[in-house]
């Protein structure tokens, strides 16, 4: 491709008209001046597979979403090593027709908690609410991130406990628990838990975790939520009434987005910025 030609990113899900990362990435290259569009493409399940023969290689890069994440996972060339831990992918990039599969998310999520609180999981005590695609991929990067101990606490036990058993093969030794988000085990994990966040869909539009065990979190834990529409949630407005330290959800989809930026381009885009258009579209 020549090199003043603009270049297509894109990010592919659906529904994805609802999408943010149009403005957000659009922001940062207009910021850079670099050749480069980011356009929000729909692609239904049936799709995907022509979408990757097709499409995807006019493309220098695109991120994927729900509710490919893990279905694209074998149309691409190769995974990279997080990506593969994972199992599934919201970052692919287009090198020389070779496409390849990375995830952002976790390390995004990492960053904005280094960016955002300046919290280490080295040695910490977490716990996870959930047990779906975010909370496998929190899981990941926390445990390479040397947090000392994860518990997977989910609504469906059982859930908790196959993706506690499967890390624990996957991964170097570290501690992975599983239980449901009620009864004795959840309420001891909540004592020691230095970091508890919520990675379920709860707190979308709104909505809560009705009685949460407030009384059993640790009171120096830091309480964070990926959910970020509504940015302050029930859960984060409750955990701040008990004055816990919050972290909020928006960040770890600017850095997400930051860092799939960079495996494009080579550039470093203003995650500020990013943040800062982000936020302004929330607030419509
Ligand atoms: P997922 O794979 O479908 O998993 C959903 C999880 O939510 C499961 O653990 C499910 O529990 C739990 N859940 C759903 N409704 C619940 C309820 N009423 N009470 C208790 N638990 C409930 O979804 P995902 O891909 O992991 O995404 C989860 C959330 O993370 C979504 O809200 C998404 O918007 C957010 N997210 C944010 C970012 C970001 O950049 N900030 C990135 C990725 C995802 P069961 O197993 O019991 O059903």
């Amino acid at each position: 491709m020549p090199r003043n030609k603009v270049q297509k990113l894109a990010v592919i899900g659906d529904p994805i008209s609802h999408s943010l990362s149009p403005a957000m990435q659009n922001a940062a290259i207009e910021k850079l001046g670099a050749p480069y569009l980011y356009q929000a493409i729909r692609v239904r399940s049936q799709g995907l597979k022509a979408f990757v023969q097709g499409r995807a290689r006019q493309l220098a890069g695109f991120n994927v979403t729900i509710p490919h994440k893990e279905a694209i996972v074998p149309l691409l060339t190769r995974l990279d090593k997080q990506a593969a831990l994972i199992g599934a992918v919201n970052t692919v990039v287009n090198r020389d027709g070779k496409l390849i599969g990375f995830n952002t998310d976790g390390a995004g999520y990492l960053t904005s908690l280094e960016a955002d609180k300046k919290f280490s999981p080295r040695k910490k005590r977490i716990v996870l609410l959930g047990a779906g695609g975010a909370a496998r991929a929190l899981a990941v990067v926390l445990t390479m991130a040397d947090a000392k101990a994860i518990t997977i606490a989910n609504r469906s036990p059982a859930r908790a406990e196959h993706l506690a058993r499967e890390l624990a093969l996957r991964m170097p030794p570290s501690q992975f628990i599983a239980c449901a988000q009620q009864g004795k085990d959840f309420e001891a994990a909540l004592k020691t838990c230095d970091l508890l966040i919520n990675t379920t869909r709860v707190g979308l539009n709104g909505t809560a975790f009705p009685d949460f065990p407030w009384e059993k979190l640790n009171k120096r834990a830091l309480v964070s939520d990926i959910v970020y529409t509504p940015r302050m949630t029930p859960f984060l407005k409750a955990a701040k009434r008990r004055e816990h330290e919050i972290h909020t959800g928006e960040g770890m989809l600017v850095f997400q987005g930051a860092l799939a930026f960079e495996i494009w381009t080579g550039l470093k885009p203003d995650a500020k910025l990013m943040r800062r258009e982000l936020l302004r579209r929330l607030a419509k």
